[in-house]
């Protein structure tokens, strides 16, 4: 399948492509990975006019530790995240989460940036910076503002990203020394999750469980109240509509959430 004709124009600094932003508009797009836009282009379901790339900014390529916080680069990439030794000591559900993603091609190209950006509620990163009590940094024309991962993902593909801002940063709390545990079904091997979990201490993220990546609500309320991995995990589903497909009916979804959160609680609690 061949995109709609567009311009390409490419930005090595974040400044460049904030101006870019600002000069085209809604009729440009960021160009991160490539690995969801380009999909979405050749099938026409996305057609800008113009592609602002940003995989040569290699100022927003870094995960560091910024007292008690880690900060990672929104043009980090997935293989960035999933070999990175901040991210094993002090947040290894991230660096896990994010060498689970497709397969070593996607790996290399896709960004955590990108993926969040996308919102797409069957991605794993959404999930797991929820879960991570994650805080996105976006920069726009009037400076900088920081989204909590709680409030970002506002429907399906859907944030509150304006068309000339860009995410710069991903913030989480360091996790050091928390339990962890992350689960996904999917049918072969690099599929996306039909359903996924990731958990940290007590916090846990549902994958494709509905429009959005989702919290477990009323099992995080049962482990603070000192529920076990099972009784938790039981109600993993409370409150949830995944969609209904051919391959995946909503009853199904519902048990693999609940088989899939007690499986990773329970590995979190070893
Ligand atoms: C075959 C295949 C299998 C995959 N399997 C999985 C999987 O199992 N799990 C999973 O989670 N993902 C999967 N992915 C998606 C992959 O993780 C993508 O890398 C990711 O969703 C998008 O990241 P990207 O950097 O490629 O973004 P792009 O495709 O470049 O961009 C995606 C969207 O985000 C916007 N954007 C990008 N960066 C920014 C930014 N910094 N600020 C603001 N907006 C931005 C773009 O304008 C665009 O709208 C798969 C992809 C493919 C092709």
């Amino acid at each position: 399948m061949i995109p709609a004709q567009f311009s390409y124009q490419r930005a090595s600094t974040v400044d460049e492509a904030l101006s870019l932003l600002a000069e085209h508009g809604e009729e440009a797009k960021l160009l991160a990975g490539g690995q969801s836009l380009l999909p979405l282009m050749k099938l026409r379901l996305a057609a800008p006019e113009v592609l602002v790339d940003v995989a040569p900014i290699d100022e927003l390529r870094y995960v560091r530790l910024d007292g008690d916080d880690i900060a990672i680069g929104a043009l980090s990439r997935h293989q960035d995240l999933n070999g990175d030794p901040v991210l094993a000591e002090h947040a290894p559900l991230l660096a896990h989460v994010a060498g689970s993603i497709g397969d070593l091609q996607i790996r290399h190209r896709g960004t955590i940036g990108g993926s969040l950006a996308h919102a797409d509620s069957a991605a794993d990163l959404p999930a797991a910076i929820l879960a991570s009590e994650g805080v996105l940094v976006v920069r726009g024309p009037s400076g900088e503002r920081r989204i909590p991962a709680a409030d970002f993902f506002l429907g399906p593909f859907t944030t509150p990203l304006e068309p000339d801002e860009m995410l710069t940063e991903v913030r989480v709390p360091k996790q050091t020394g928390l339990g962890w545990g992350f689960e996904k079904f999917v049918r072969r091997a690099i599929d996306w999750a039909i359903v996924g979990v990731a958990v940290v201490g007590k916090s846990v993220g549902l994958i494709n469980m509905g429009g959005t990546p989702l919290r477990a609500r009323a099992t995080e309320e049962a482990l603070a109240s000192g529920a076990s991995p099972e009784e938790a995990g039981a109600l993993a589903a409370e409150g949830t509509s995944p969609v209904d497909e051919p391959h995946a009916s909503t009853e199904y979804r519902q048990h693999l959430a609940r088989v899939l959160t007690t499986r990773a609680l329970t590995k979190a609690a070893a």
